[in-house]
């Protein structure tokens, strides 16, 4: 039913049932966006076999190599990948090129089909935090049920743990099935700092922990495989177009969201929902296309000559994302950590395509994290996520890092010279709850344009002093025996614009964060959820958009605090938690009818 790429691995959507434009122009529901949370709409939806779901996503199918997980170097900058920018800032990304390449996944299964696969839900806090906020019904007891619900967790289970992991759910997810030897040290190195080694989605985050994957036999398992693609191979109700640009939501004269236009090969088309629109563009897309319809800040719209539809201050502000510090590197002994290099092993592919073993099954480097005690606040809800990757941006000499992570060419080739092509691992501390809020705002009205994508990042101060924090915890892990029994050492080059403030001092580590702190490609925040009495909040607690009717945002982008964690597993649960919120209230409605 579905292609193949000759060696064994499905790619392709084409054989189920997707069309490349809708003969149907009404239908019940509408969803914009094929991404992690859209996938996810798309299926659940689609179970009551009565409603007809249309599904519009502006990509296409998810290329071959997003299958293996060490080649997920390669989506970026590619036909999966938006090639979004992020604008310049005074006090930060002062290492990158002025417009920082900023990647969100475009094609069916959307970031979920380029990202890192790394599985972790976040903190029972964060959860705990949103209902605080005054969004009820968001605590971590009531979301649990919903990760449990979406986890097919393949992994070895602890006894301690097995029964935190959902095991029936559509998202498989397995264990690391390959580790570098450097990786384990990393977990020693925890312990000799006197941290538990813990599951990254047990009940609690502080510790060390090897990651989890959204895979499955060592293949990338994203959301189009976990939920659409079961759900198109049976459901007649489900129609998806591919290649079709949502480029307005269009609003009848009682504010109620009755259609959309999307360009599909240069040709307008209309569909129009009789219930409800669900708007799953990611959180760049979907305040970009409140935005273009009319829904935002009226100053803001009305500068852009759009008529306005409702005032929302909110809508494309309040953008998070975890600033991390890329460049603090160890150069290792031979064979410690992961070199692409290796990849062209012939071994390894064996191994690959005949066991699905090996640094295949690896996305490039990405292998663990730690999370460690908040000095400031709950020492159990983390300041700082160090993330572990068994490699560095030096290793291939540039010739796709450095353009990939957007490192200014000077910069680059000065700070990482004396590292260039050795085998060694980086230690990237993340900002788990930043301060600073950035936004998406428009650079034109036109809906072919990309929005304007201001980070705004570290522009509070207390995110600076966090970072050095995180900085010295990558410093006490880099000096631990377990590391330094691989011989690793530290690139003591110093960054050069930063070199005035003397070797490693508090206002030398303060530079290089403004310097070398980049985006983790977290985008999260931009339609946020929240009562009605806060003033840029997008959507209530059911994620409907305030002042209008017959529309929803079911992304990352409602989360009004990002989780202290990387991002897909928490938007997974957004969809499956909204999905329940759309039958319970359509079936009500029916019986009242
Ligand atoms: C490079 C990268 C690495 C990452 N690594 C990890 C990781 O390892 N672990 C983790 O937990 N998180 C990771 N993330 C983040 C995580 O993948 C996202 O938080 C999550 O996928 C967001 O899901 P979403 O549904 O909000 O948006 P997306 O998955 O981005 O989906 C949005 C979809 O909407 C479509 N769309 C947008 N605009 C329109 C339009 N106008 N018309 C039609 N369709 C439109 C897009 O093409 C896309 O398919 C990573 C992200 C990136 C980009």
């Amino acid at each position: 039913m579905f292609g193949s790429n000759g060696i064994g691995i499905r790619y392709s959507l084409q054989g189920a049932r997707v069309q490349t434009q809708t003969k149907t122009h009404v239908l019940p529901c509408v969803a914009v966006g094929g991404g992690s949370a859209g996938c996810v709409m798309a299926a659940r939806l689609s179970e009551i076999s009565h409603w007809k779901i249309l599904l519009i996503e502006a990509g296409g199918t998810p290329p071959p190599e997003s299958y293996i997980p060490a080649l997920n170097f390669l989506l970026f900058q590619g036909d999966a990948d938006w090639k979004f920018r992020a604008a310049p800032q005074q006090g930060a990304l002062l290492a990158y090129e002025s417009m920082l390449p900023y990647p969100r996944g475009r094609g069916i299964g959307g970031s979920s089909t380029i990202n890192s696969m790394i599985y972790v839900r976040g903190n029972r806090r964060d959860f705990d935090n949103w209902e605080a906020m005054g969004n009820p019904g968001w605590s971590f007891d009531h979301v649990h049920r919903y990760f449990l619900k979406l986890e097919g967790y393949r992994g070895a289970f602890s006894n301690h743990t097995g029964r935190h992991y959902g095991r029936d759910g559509p998202q498989a997810l397995e264990g690391k099935r390959w580790s570098s030897p450097a990786a384990q040290a990393f977990l020693r190195a925890g312990e000799q700092l006197g941290y538990n080694i813990i599951d990254p989605n047990g009940p609690e985050q502080i510790g060390f922990s090897l990651i989890d994957l959204t895979g499955r036999d060592g293949m990338r398992w994203s959301a189009a495989e976990g939920y659409l693609r079961p759900a198109l191979s049976k459901r007649p109700n489900l129609h998806v177009v591919m290649n079709a640009h949502v480029t307005k939501i269009h609003f009848n004269e009682d504010n109620r969201a009755v259609a959309v236009t999307y360009m599909q090969n240069d040709k307008e088309q209309r569909v129009a929902a009789t219930r409800e629109v669900v708007l799953s563009a990611g959180a760049i897309g979907s305040p970009h296309l409140l935005l273009l319809s009319g829904v935002g800040p009226a100053e803001h719209l009305t500068h852009h000559n759009i008529p306005v539809v409702r005032d929302l201050p909110g809508v494309g502000q309040n953008l998070q994302d975890h600033p991390a510090v890329a460049g603090l590197v160890w150069i290792t002994n031979k064979d410690s950590s992961f070199s692409p290099l290796r990849l062209l092993n012939p071994v390894h592919l064996h191994r690959y395509l005949q066991d699905r073993q090996g640094p295949f099954t690896t996305p490039l480097g990405t292998e663990g994290n730690a999370w460690f005690p908040s000095e400031t606040g709950d020492p159990d809800w983390p300041d700082i996520q160090l993330a572990f990757v068994s490699t560095t941006p030096a290793i291939d000499f540039g010739l796709t890092s450095r353009q990939g992570l957007g490192f200014r060419k000077e910069v680059y080739l000065d700070y990482f010279s004396e590292v260039f092509g050795q085998e060694g691992f980086t230690l990237a501390p993340f900002l788990a709850r930043p301060r600073s809020r950035g936004s998406v705002t428009l650079a034109s009205r036109h809906p072919m344009h990309m929005p304007h994508i201001n980070l705004n990042f570290l522009s509070h101060p207390q995110d600076v002093i966090d970072l050095v924090k995180g900085i010295r915890y990558a410093l006490e892990v880099g000096g631990t025996p377990a590391i330094q029994e691989h011989g690793s050492t530290f690139n003591k080059r110093l960054l050069r614009p930063c070199m005035a403030h003397g070797g490693h001092t508090q206002k030398y580590w303060e530079c290089f964060v403004r310097h070398m702190a980049t985006t983790s490609y977290h985008a999260s925040g931009t339609c946020k959820m929240g009562p009605s009495h806060d003033s840029l909040s997008v959507v209530d607690h059911r994620l409907r958009v305030r002042g209008v009717a017959g529309l929803r945002v079911v992304d990352a982008s409602i989360m009004p605090l990002i989780v202290s964690a990387n991002t897909n597993a928490a938007t997974l649960m957004i969809a499956e938690r909204a999905a329940d919120f759309i039958k319970q209230e359509w079936r009500s409605r029916r019986r009242r009818r």
